[in-house]
């Protein structure tokens, strides 16, 4: 069997040698060495120094709406995980769905501002599988109307955008250390925010709005990362260097066998440094698609239909109008993609595609 993707866990006795630590400590929640040793290294790793670490990557984009959407109407990306329109909602904010650009497959910028409304607070957009949003455009459009930045950031673990951290990006970006995700702590996340006012108030936030014990900067919520799994996160960071590289291999694989064929694949912005985070392929309608899968299922091999359906057609949303996104959700599909992928496996994976196209 092979999976969409697969849970990188670091060898046994590294996760035993900081567990360790945790029983001589008699210490698993706030604030304890291992947070803090995670803190300093992944600041340091990923060269962004206003990190919060949280304990999943949902909570921080919830959080930094409450401070910073303040029930208002959020310009947003239709193509995304689920956890980015249901933040909003849950905020009682308002997403407003802003179409997607057919290449890129992030927010398109040159349509936020039509979009724009008194009630506008903000835009939470999502660097999708690691692809930079227009973040130049984006600030522009976000300075001129007064409006605060929000990047879900959950695919970007490690990406660089003009040489720097992607993280670094708007006036909050969040990212999610969930198993499937490039870097894990098991569940978990983090928030970064370079402004020091704002990073002291989500840091409160994230602790139930404690100041100290007895004092309270306002309201608050439990978000705060584990002893538990900063050490998880402490033994697998060694690992996701060479987690990448291998990744890349895979990738360059797949590109050379499908690059001739009528599969289109992602473009990347100019200027990214990217983590090789997910292989999606876009076939020219979803009958394509289905029958792609099926195929792949049939030899015990399991893609994921990453991100179906476009975000504008939950439920809970259910608003109509969002052409590109709505096709792209309807026709691509996220190939298997993780370090341990064998030529051989790969051969079997693309074979199968080009036979069912
Ligand atoms: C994974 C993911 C999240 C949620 O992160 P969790 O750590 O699972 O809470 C949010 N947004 C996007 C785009 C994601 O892929």
């Amino acid at each position: 069997m092979i999976n969409v993707t697969k849970t990188f866990l670091p060898p046994l006795k590294k996760y035993q040698k900081y567990l360790k630590q945790i029983w001589e400590s008699n210490q698993i929640a706030n604030g304890g060495k291992l947070w803090y040793e995670l803190q300093a290294t992944l600041k340091e790793y990923l060269d962004s120094p206003n990190l919060i670490l949280t304990s999943n990557g949902t909570l921080p984009i919830q959080i930094a709406l409450k401070t910073l959407a303040k029930n208002g109407e959020v310009i947003t990306t239709p193509f995304s995980y689920v956890a980015t329109t249901a933040a909003i909602v849950w905020e009682n904010c308002t997403p407003v769905f802003v179409d997607i650009h057919p290449k890129y497959l992030t927010i398109d910028e040159t349509k936020i501002e039509a979009a724009i409304t008194d009630k506008t607070t903000a835009i939470l957009a999502t660097h999708v599988f690691g692809n930079p949003c227009n973040v130049e455009e984006i600030e522009r459009i976000a300075k001129k109307h007064r409006l605060k930045v929000i990047y879900d950031a959950a695919h970007c673990f490690a990406v660089k955008y003009k040489d720097q951290s992607i993280f670094n990006y708007g006036d909050v970006s969040t990212c999610s250390f969930h198993a499937t995700k490039i870097f894990h702590t098991g569940e978990g996340g983090a928030m970064f925010c370079k402004d020091p006012q704002l990073y002291e108030e989500l840091f409160y936030r994230h602790n139930f709005g404690h100041k100290s014990a007895t004092e309270f900067s306002g309201l608050g919520i439990n978000a705060k990362m584990s002893e538990l799994q900063a050490a998880m996160g402490l033994a697998v960071l060694p690992y996701v260097d060479s987690d990448i590289e291998q990744r890349k291999r895979v990738y360059d694989f797949y590109r050379e066998a499908l690059i001739d064929t009528q599969l289109n694949m992602i473009k990347l912005r100019d200027g990214v440094e990217w983590n090789y985070s997910y292989f999606p392929v876009i076939f020219s309608d979803e009958k394509e698609l289905l029958k792609a899968q099926k195929a792949l299922n049939e030899k015990g091999i399991f893609s994921r239909r990453y991100f179906y359906p476009s975000l504008n057609s939950l439920p809970y949303t259910k608003l109509p109008g969002l052409e590109i996104s709505e096709s792209v959700s309807s026709r691509i599909l996220c190939l298997p993609f993780y370090a341990g992928l064998k030529p051989q496996q790969l051969k079997v994976i693309t074979n199968k595609l080009i036979a069912s196209e």
